[in-house]
């Protein structure tokens, strides 16, 4: 019988769950409720997860026929940048995550591709690539502080909230108006 590589996965990992006691009965249920470290780099260019933040996990693992159903949320702040002022955002994000991990040597094993369907390690799961995709669609990409967020004045680079309303580049300083005036009658 053709052997799997040895488990690279490290069942103390944050981001590993283990399925030993859960029975590989269809319908067995177990729930995951931990608080992790979240990993490096978990978001897009202007906001993410800060490393290390706290990353609430409420799953549901579920035997079915061939294999672990994962199904909850996992939730944590998110920090980032508003893709118009520059201002940092302090947020949180609730992400629904649902992925169907195939036994090792399964039918479903045997005859899917790895990205259609996860794949166990023993009874280990790697949760860390479905939360990374999960997160991803869930935040934005350009990310705002708030919805109708002005945005800088495309002159001086200043954030319009700290601008008076009337501030503009093309009206003429009071002070210098006569002299404008003077050189205009000179040409
Ligand atoms: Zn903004
Ligand atoms: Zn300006």
């Amino acid at each position: 019988m053709p052997k799997h590589s040895p488990s690279s996965l490290n069942p103390k990992a944050p981001l590993v769950l283990d399925t030993r006691d859960l029975p590989r009965r269809p319908g067995a249920l177990r729930t995951v409720k931990r608080v992790v470290p979240a990993p490096a780099d978990l978001g897009v260019e202007l906001i993410g997860v800060p490393e290390g933040a706290d990353l609430d996990l409420d799953l549901r693992l579920e035997s079915v026929s061939e294999g672990v159903l994962v199904s909850g949320t996992v939730s944590g702040s998110v920090r980032g940048e508003c893709g118009r002022c520059l201002r940092e955002i302090n947020d949180s994000v609730a992400v629904p995550v649902q992925e169907l991990y195939a036994y090792e040597n399964s039918t479903t094993d045997v005859t899917t591709d790895e990205d259609e369907v996860g794949r166990m390690q023993d009874d280990l799961i790697d949760l860390e690539p479905a939360l990374r995709d999960a997160v991803v669609l869930t935040l934005p990409t350009n990310p705002l502080c708030r919805e109708d967020c002005p945005g800088l004045c495309p002159e001086c680079g200043v954030q319009w909230d700290d601008l008076p309303a009337d501030h503009s580049h093309q009206q003429i300083d009071p002070r210098w108006a006569g002299l404008s005036q003077l050189n205009r009658t000179e040409e």
